[in-house]
């Protein structure tokens, strides 16, 4: 088996055109979507072990499912030819067919055999009468007619005949996938390796370590257990690259690891253009770096760039702004770096349960989750420092770009958690 790696991106991928200020969400989404490609190598897997693995090459039936016609149901099967109108009785032949039993020889016509359910039809044999609508002895089978051509059996390739297309390159497969493929006789797939995702938090008042010891000035880091967290259940193989403080060096020593060892980095805090923001005076001193300025609540500047060659996604510190650019922004391109194509969240329209008055010229995603009555409902703060708000949710109501006015029963756009593949 070959094991193929995609180049890396270019350096300048990330480049925003002079000039351009505030980008409309949907416009950074298609550049972000322009500048990436598949970068996770290929390898052969058993297709038992291949859940939420992602398809690197459309897979084709080795055979046909079901292989042979078979009978759809227990009962007694017959040409259709021996039936008419009325009462039919046939005699029944010695020995029956069954699943993994096949019957040993032909059935005349005019003759029944007893069939069971997954049985392949014996030569002979198209059409079987339900076992519930027969009655049987002394060797014989009565039913009604008429009965219908081909009734109760299936045909052979009627689900997929061989050659044919199962599942395309990129599919993620998930549990009834691996059922089909299994079926179709591929006992091995080839997948993407699995996108390696660095996360490496920064700040000077970060502790690594959640309940070690913390002076009042200092905080656990919490974006980093979420970001591995959303990695893994992105179905990604998430690198823990720790915590550094405000040190370019440290910074850049840790992202060297992570270039070397991962496909993708995030990272999070020091992202804006402020004085302690080192993580962008870092990216932009070695030349690769873009921030984004988005037209998002909650966001800041989203920091992208590329490091020896791999993507960075500079997250902002702010937990609930971390969440919110990971969901919409590194969720997708996650999805095509790893070779499953870019993904927009499914979202659907419910009556809001709130009120709010929306400036136009950004975006906005709140803190939701439905009452009992199927309305969303919004957390009382939107203070993106509120981390509870997050745990409180259980998913986000999307309010467009544009002015809006929401009033009880104003239909909103809710976009469940699950939706942005989180769990
Ligand atoms: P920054 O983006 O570095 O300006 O950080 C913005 C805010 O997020 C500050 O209040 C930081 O203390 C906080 N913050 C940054 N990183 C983390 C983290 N890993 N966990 C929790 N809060 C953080
Ligand atoms: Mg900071």
């Amino acid at each position: 088996m070959t094991s193929l790696t995609p180049p890396r991106l270019r350096d300048d991928c990330f480049a925003m055109p002079q000039g351009v200020d505030w980008v409309p969400v949907d416009d950074a989404l298609a550049r972000l979507r322009a500048a990436l490609h598949p970068v996770a190598g290929v390898e052969a897997i058993p297709t038992h072990a291949a859940r939420g693995r992602i398809l690197a090459r459309d897979t084709l039936a080795l055979r046909s499912n079901p292989p042979r016609p078979n009978s759809a149901v227990d009962g007694y099967g017959c040409a259709h030819a021996a039936t008419g109108a009325g009462v039919v009785e046939l005699p029944l032949v010695q020995g029956r067919a069954a699943a993994g039993q096949p019957f040993d020889g032909a059935v005349p016509v005019g003759h029944a055999v007893r069939i069971l359910t997954g049985a392949i039809l014996p030569e002979g044999v198209d059409t079987v009468m339900l076992e519930e609508d027969c009655a049987v002895g002394g060797g014989r089978v009565a039913f009604d007619g008429p009965v219908k051509p081909r009734a109760n059996t299936r045909k052979a390739g009627e689900d997929i005949p061989e050659g044919q297309p199962a599942l395309p390159a990129g599919h993620r497969l998930r549990a009834p996938d691996l059922a089909l493929l299994s079926a179709l006789g591929l006992g091995e797939v080839s997948v993407f390796r699995p996108l390696r995702v660095g996360v490496l938090s920064t700040g000077d008042e970060i502790i690594a370590q959640a309940g070690a010891p913390a002076l009042p000035h200092q905080i656990w880091d919490a974006n980093r257990p979420m970001l591995l967290a959303l990695a893994e259940g992105w179905d990604c193989a998430p690198v823990d690259l720790g915590h550094v403080g405000d040190a370019p060096d440290a910074i850049a020593a840790r992202l060297d690891a992570g270039a070397r060892d991962c496909d993708v980095v995030l990272t999070s805090g020091g992202a804006s253009a402020g004085d302690e923001d080192h993580v962008s005076a870092l990216l932009r001193g070695r030349g690769t770096l873009s921030a984004w300025r988005i037209a998002l609540k909650p966001g800041r500047p989203l920091a992208l760039a590329t490091w020896n060659g791999v993507p960075v996604f500079g997250l902002p510190g702010n937990p609930v702004a971390a969440l919110v650019c990971a969901l919409i922004f590194a969720r997708p391109a996650l999805s095509l770096l790893a070779g499953a194509g870019w993904v927009h969240p499914q979202g659907f329209a419910v009556p809001a349960a709130f009120s709010k008055r929306k400036k136009p010229g950004r975006r906005e995603y709140l803190r939701a989750r439905l009452n009992a009555a199927g309305e969303a409902e919004v957390f009382a703060s939107e203070g993106s420092g509120r981390i509870s708000g997050l745990s409180w949710a259980t998913g986000l109501v999307e309010l467009p770009d544009g002015e809006t006015t929401v009033a009880p029963g104003t239909p909103v756009r809710f976009i469940p958690y699950e939706a942005f593949g989180l769990r």
